[in-house]
């Protein structure tokens, strides 16, 4: 396997000419890209057509997080643009989770259409619900009943830390999906994130996707940083 078929650059910049650079300079070191909500509240749709017309594989993170009847929809015109992967929040609910499913099946029926994956619980979150310091075993519990949530609902797949990966697949299909951001290569920044890994860790807990920002788009030399990231991929793989 390519192991670039593992990585995905975070595109969390500020605009359609600073993404199209990065994605430029970048060049054949990156297959999949993420637009997130900073770019794709700047650029919109466009920066989705950048990516495809460069033979890019896209997921759009946007994280819906909506009555049914509204996620559902979303979801729909998410798929109608072509992206690779969409998700959404499981707290949005069982019914959300599989009125997008079922909507993203009629727009593009048969093996051709995105992967829908459930957000659990954000890589950044260092407390409970209750404002308490959220225990190793707090997070693969909740990652887990979220994760068998959105597996009942139809879902493709989860998005979660990769602390909690082996008990997602511990107990869902072996095709059920995980991507896993607070990807940190050793020597990193932790920045903002809590629930950080190495990409060996996260590929070896079951990962098939890392996604990783910063380390890519804020190093000095974005290239080399995405070449040593495969790297470290391709070594984990093997
Ligand atoms: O810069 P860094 O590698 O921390 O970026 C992580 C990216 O992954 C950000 O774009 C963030 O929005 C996204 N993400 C996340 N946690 C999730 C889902 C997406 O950090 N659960």
């Amino acid at each position: 396997m390519d192991p670039r078929e593992h990585l995905i650059v975070a595109l969390d910049v500020g605009g359609l000419p600073a993404a199209e650079a990065l994605v430029d300079s970048l060049g054949d070191e990156v297959l999949w890209y993420k637009v997130g909500l900073e770019l794709y509240a700047a650029g919109g749709p466009a920066t989705v057509r950048m990516l495809k017309d460069r033979g890019k594989r896209v997921f759009l993170d946007l994280k819906l997080h909506d009555i049914p009847n509204t996620v559902a929809r979303a979801s729909a015109q998410l798929a109608e643009l072509g992206v690779d992967i969409i998700d959404l929040h499981v707290a949005a609910g069982s019914e959300a989770m599989a009125r997008a499913a079922e909507a993203v099946r009629q727009v593009c029926p048969g093996d051709d259409r995105p992967t829908l994956l459930g957000v659990t619980v954000l890589t950044s979150t260092a407390v409970d619900a209750a404002g308490k310091p959220l225990s190793p075993e707090g997070l693969i519990e909740e990652v887990t009943r979220r994760a068998q949530a959105a597996k009942e609902a139809g879902l493709d797949g989860v998005v979660c830390p990769a602390r909690a990966a082996e008990s997602v697949k511990a107990c869902c299909p072996e095709d059920f999906a995980l991507l896993v951001p607070g990807i940190r290569p050793a020597g990193t920044e932790k920045g903002d994130q809590h629930w950080v890994a190495t990409p060996d860790w996260a590929l070896k807990a079951g990962a098939r996707w890392l996604v990783v920002g910063r380390p890519v788009h804020g190093a000095a030399d974005p290239k080399a940083a995405a070449a040593a990231l495969c790297g470290q991929i391709g070594a984990a793989i093997v």
